[in-house]
């Protein structure tokens, strides 16, 4: 099954064994020890929310007989598929997705060091398959946890003093799938009206707990956006009042777009986030392809996602795979 051992917490390994024996470093010529292609090779999607990063991972899978390694935090939980976003399985096209919606939604948070563990041993598990291990998500945090060669999970790399490893345990392909900030900007807060649309609030109604005070600490999935921004809604209006929309009155409507619009802020406070830390990446030495997704997205082609951001990929994780 999928990655079964994910879900049990317990089998979680406290250290990474490398899958091929090194042999000790006195004996191993220099020229060997700064080869690269000792170490795993990996493809890295980096990219703010809404850019299309799960379909460029895909994308790229079909074509490279790829797997993927989901590093959104908020999709490890088996929950809330429609508010966080998570790939809908048509859309997968059979690609295997490994750490994505597999953790029961009141699991304890998934720490940096465990993902580190259990993405490592899902790379190692894929490769050994033969396949390509794709990483795709965006908790940066996180995947500079997998991915930093010497890892402390005491410090936040990206603090004002960042400290980001420059060094990297795998042999990595980093591709940013980048939109400019106004078309993003606009993108995004049209994406949450048809989140809602298609569900989203029957889906926080439905996962709405009101034993929970809003006082109590999130962790997990608690902490998605859409969760506290429409806990404060049904707390006035409980999920089993919402049937008839046409008997809202004002005060109702105003909270309901209340909470509606601070989604739409919380989102776009998230996607800068996103994109200040992969230029912070950038700049501590990860080897970061850009690649401009703000036309596709403008047009919402899919004919020019192919031009501008497609065949750009596949050219780039070509090179790297013979390399
Ligand atoms: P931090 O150090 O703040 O945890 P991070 O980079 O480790 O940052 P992010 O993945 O950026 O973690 O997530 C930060 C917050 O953004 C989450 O706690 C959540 O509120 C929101 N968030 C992130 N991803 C999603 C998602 N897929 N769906 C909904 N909300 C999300």
């Amino acid at each position: 099954g999928l990655t079964s051992t994910f879900v049990s917490r317990s089998l979680v390994p406290t250290t990474y064994t490398r899958p091929r024996v090194l042999r000790p470093k006195s004996i191993v010529p220099m020229t060997v020890c700064m080869d690269q292609s000792r170490k795993e090779k990996v493809v890295v999607i980096l990219g703010a929310t809404g850019t299309g990063k799960s379909r460029l991972s895909v994308d790229l899978a079909t074509r490279f007989s790829g797997e993927i390694i989901n590093s959104d935090k908020i999709q490890f939980y088996n929950g809330l598929e429609i508010a966080t976003n998570q790939i809908p399985i048509p859309e997968r096209r059979g690609v295997p997705h490994h750490l994505l919606g597999e953790l029961p939604v009141d699991d304890s948070e998934l720490t940096a060091s465990e993902f580190r563990s259990v993405a490592s041993r899902s790379i190692s598990e894929i490769a050994s398959r033969g396949k390509l291990p794709i990483i795709a998500g965006g908790s940066n945090s996180f995947v500079h946890a997998l991915l930093a060669e010497r890892f402390d999970p005491e410090t936040n790399p990206f603090s004002s003093k960042p400290s980001i490893s420059s060094e990297l345990r795998y042999d990595c392909c980093f591709l940013w799938v980048d939109v400019s900030v106004s078309v993003l900007y606009h993108y995004l807060s049209k994406r949450v009206d048809q989140m809602m649309e298609s569900g989203m609030f029957e889906e926080l109604a439905s996962f709405y707990n009101p034993r929970k005070s809003p006082s109590t600490v999130r962790t997990g999935i608690h902490k998605a956006i859409g969760v506290p921004e429409f806990d404060r809604y049904f707390g006035v209006y409980p999920p089993e009042e919402n049937d008839n929309v046409c008997e809202w009155d004002q005060a109702r409507k105003a909270a309901y777009e209340e909470a509606v619009h601070e989604i739409k802020d919380n989102t776009w406070r998230l996607a800068k986030k996103q994109i200040e830390r992969i230029m912070m990446l950038r700049s501590s030495d990860w080897d970061i392809q850009r690649l401009d997704a703000t036309e596709s997205l403008r047009a919402s082609s899919r004919e020019i996602w192919e031009k501008n951001v497609l065949k750009e990929s596949v050219k780039n994780v070509k090179c790297f795979l013979l390399k």
